[in-house]
């Protein structure tokens, strides 16, 4: 559809970066054109209107997508947060990066149990840090209704990290 093109269009590939050998795609210029950000909000979470109560978006990137989002179905947003951001009682998730492991935090306070969760990131990688989310978001009583992503890279087969999900992504490469 529209926004699968408009990504098409406005991703810039970097090679070699953060790292010799690594092809990095850039959704910035994505974000910077008005109407790719409209269109690819509104792709994201068409498949799940009606049936999510919240829109959840790991930081940073997902940051964006979740306010813009939530404010286009007048729904809140859940902030998945880096280690030691949230100043209330959290709970933690560890996963493991290319070179160690890190965590994302959430307060289980801000919403209550059963709440509905869209869960949002830009780029669907090895799939680590979405399934770090989900857990998160089970632990704190809540329910993954599905995960949208901008951007699927099929080669680090993320899928297999999130069976069982309902894994939407605009753009696949
Ligand atoms: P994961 O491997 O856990 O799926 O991805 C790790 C994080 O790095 C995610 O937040 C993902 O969005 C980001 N990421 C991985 N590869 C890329 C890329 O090529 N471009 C962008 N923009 N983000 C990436």
């Amino acid at each position: 559809g529209t926004a699968a093109r408009l990504v098409a269009e406005n991703t810039a590939i970097i090679e070699d970066f953060p790292k010799p050998g690594i092809t990095f795609r850039d959704l910035t210029p994505v974000f910077a054109d008005g109407p790719s950000l409209r269109a690819v909000t509104d792709a994201l979470v068409e498949p799940f209107a009606g049936r999510i109560d919240a829109v959840a978006g790991v930081e940073a990137r997902g940051f964006l997508l979740a306010a813009a989002s939530a404010y286009a179905l007048d729904l809140g947003v859940l902030v998945i947060r880096k280690p030691g951001k949230l100043p209330r009682e959290v709970i933690s998730e560890s996963y493991d990066l290319e070179y160690g492991s890190t965590s994302l935090e959430v307060q289980p306070s801000d919403f209550p149990p059963g709440t509905r969760i869209l869960l949002l990131d830009d780029v669907l990688a090895t799939g680590g840090t979405l399934a770090a989310a989900s857990r998160l978001i089970e632990r704190a009583g809540w329910v993954v209704a599905g995960v949208s992503v901008v951007l699927e890279l099929e080669e680090l087969d993320g899928r297999a990290n999130l069976e069982g999900r309902d894994i939407r992504s605009l753009s696949v490469v």
